[in-house]
């Protein structure tokens, strides 16, 4: 069985008190499905916030870093940084980053090698955009974003890699891809995964979907088969919605 995940990106948003206060709010849920769950605060609570779950069933991830180990890279983050506050799974090449902040999948390949290198655990977004999709060319784009990224990896690498298909024109926009658009695409992905790696490889990856998963759509986008979870955003910024939608397994 393949690892079941729901992880809310948090954005740039909740300053340090609004950061214990969604803790505080999570911490009363219940879940009720054997999904994951992960949160991605922005780096200045990322301490209280792994300080505040230690003793809970949520992970904290970081939502970036840098691809060095360390130097003169003002304003950046290293992996050891994050590390040494106890996380150990970093969010790599959002669609916001790639857009807002240039990355390329060049940049994205160094920061997955730094990643590796550190033992850490990777959540890869990737997905096309709007006209991609009007033009018929998604499969394309979304196969040269992880064969850019990822596919000079040894199929052992894997084990600590987490796909987030994230089609840019779902993100934010409360147009979400429908259940069977992305059951197509995870499973073209598992399908690029398995030519280049061999099916072991594939069947073990989980694939996570993102882009306006929300509790009166998750169960759906779930309940395809090559749907393991969700990277959540806006909804993760509300505790109820949040447990709805990691419930909704
Ligand atoms: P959204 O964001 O759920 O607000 O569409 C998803 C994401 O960007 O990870």
């Amino acid at each position: 069985m393949r690892r079941q995940i729901v992880a809310g990106n948090w954005k740039m948003n909740n300053d340090l008190v609004e950061t214990e206060t969604l803790i505080n709010d999570l911490k009363k849920q219940t879940k009720t499905s054997h999904a994951e769950v992960k949160i991605a605060p922005t780096f200045t609570s990322l301490w209280s916030a792994f300080q505040a779950t230690r003793e809970d069933d949520i992970e904290v991830v970081a939502q970036n870093m840098h691809f060095a180990e360390n130097g003169a890279y003002t304003g950046e983050i290293s992996a050891s940084m994050l590390k040494s506050i106890g996380v150990k799974t970093v969010i790599l090449g959002h669609s916001e980053r790639r857009a807002y902040f240039n990355e390329t999948d060049a940049d994205l390949a160094k920061k997955v090698d730094t990643a590796m290198a550190n033992n850490m655990e990777v959540i890869f977004c990737f997905g096309e955009e709007l006209q991609d999709r009007k033009s018929g060319n998604e499969e394309k784009v979304v196969e040269a974003q992880i064969k850019k990224a990822l596919f000079h990896l040894e199929a052992s690498a894997f084990k600590k890699i987490i796909l987030a298909y994230e089609p840019v024109w779902a993100i934010g926009t409360g147009e979400t891809a429908t259940p069977q658009q992305a059951q197509d695409m995870h499973a073209f992905i598992r399908k690029t995964l398995a030519t280049n790696y061999g099916k072991e490889v594939a069947n073990a990856v989980s694939i996570l979907y993102g882009g306006s998963v929300k509790p009166n759509n998750a169960k759906e986008i779930f309940s395809k088969p090559d749907v393991d979870g969700g990277l959540i955003g806006g909804a993760s910024l509300k505790a109820q919605d949040f447990y709805a939608i990691v419930n909704a397994f």
